[in-house]
């Protein structure tokens, strides 16, 4: 099951999201062979990606990156908005470093360096929609106490804190196999969705959040969105009913092509390419997403910088020379 269901509160001005995705987050562990304790907290963070871009407003790009001096030197997952997602890790040591118990701020937050980054990278820049990034530290400063963020839902509840005005509630929970996920977002009282009275529209929002807050890491790992959904708001009477939205498909894809491993060589320099190629015959590089593998012999690596010759000679002149 790879799905995400979107639904409404009608008694509450409440909007949530639950996901469960399998098969499309084994596709990103079978590529990869990282410790446990770094699949699980990638897993949390590949549940919280799904679930933020899914309420983009625009058709775009989730870019959530971890980054730290710590064993996990880089983390990252997109999603786009049509829910196909890619996720890799860089490790700063031998997977077997590793404690198979290290928290994610050992991972993560070495010597308070781990930053988690945000990006809304929208497809059409031209429309006036402008990118947007966000960055909290991986860890709160309490006073003069430093207390370290414990779990990938506390480090988006932080950013989500830091950038949405909207109040969000997050659960994220991974194993080997599954990755599931539940979102409650604050909708404004009146506006848009429902026009409540501002104690009730108050009272609403507890009472969401107390029921969704009996769900455990089992049901999110086991359990359909609609069967989750079902379960935790039965006792919402029909007049103060959940509607659901039918369920979009969550996938696995990764965006890397040929194309732009050839790209990354003309910003390399056709140079530093004849001195790779003298070294060692060819150009091998390996996609860090899905670990597809690329090869440029020499005759390939010429083509690349005369196409882009070609390109130049037949692109129009340009103005203001
Ligand atoms: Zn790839």
């Amino acid at each position: 099951m790879n799905e995400l269901l979107v639904f409404l509160c009608d008694g509450a001005p409440v909007r949530g999201e639950i996901v469960s995705i399998s098969t499309a987050w084994q596709a990103v562990l079978e590529r990869r062979n990282d410790p446990p304790v770094v699949r699980q907290i990638l897993g949390d963070f590949v549940g919280a990606a799904t679930l933020l871009s899914a309420s983009l407003k625009f058709d775009g790009t989730l870019i959530i990156q971890a980054q730290s001096k710590g064993p996990i030197q880089l983390l990252v997952v997109e999603c786009k908005s049509d829910l196909t997602m890619r996720a890799t890790v860089k490790l700063s040591v031998d997977p077997s470093e590793i404690s198979p118990t290290a928290s994610l701020a050992q991972l993560l937050d070495v010597e308070n360096t781990g930053r988690l980054v945000i990006t809304l990278d929208p497809a059409e820049r031209q429309s006036g929609q402008a990118p947007y990034q966000g960055i909290v530290a991986l860890h709160e400063h309490r006073g003069t106490v430093i207390k370290p963020v414990t779990s990938a839902a506390e480090a988006i509840t932080l950013y989500m804190q830091n950038s949405e005005q909207l109040d969000t509630r997050i659960w994220l929970t991974s194993n080997e196999t599954h990755v599931g996920g539940l979102l409650l977002q604050r909708l404004p009282d009146s506006g848009g969705h429902a026009h409540l009275d501002p104690q009730i529209a108050a009272e609403g929002w507890t009472r969401i959040q107390t029921l969704a807050d009996t769900i455990t890491n089992q049901e999110l790992l086991t359990l359909s969105p609609k069967t989750i959904l079902r379960r935790l708001f039965l006792e919402e009477s029909t007049e103060n009913g959940v509607r659901s939205f039918p369920p979009r498909p969550v996938h696995f894809s990764c965006r890397c092509s040929r194309a732009k491993v050839a790209d990354v060589l003309r910003m390399l320099g056709e140079e530093e390419v004849e001195s790779i190629l003298a070294e060692r015959g060819s150009v091998d590089t390996e996609c860090d997403f899905c670990a597809k593998a690329y090869h440029f012999d020499a005759v390939d690596c010429r083509q690349v910088f005369k196409t882009d010759l070609l390109i130049d000679a037949t692109r129009p002149p340009s103005r203001g020379h």
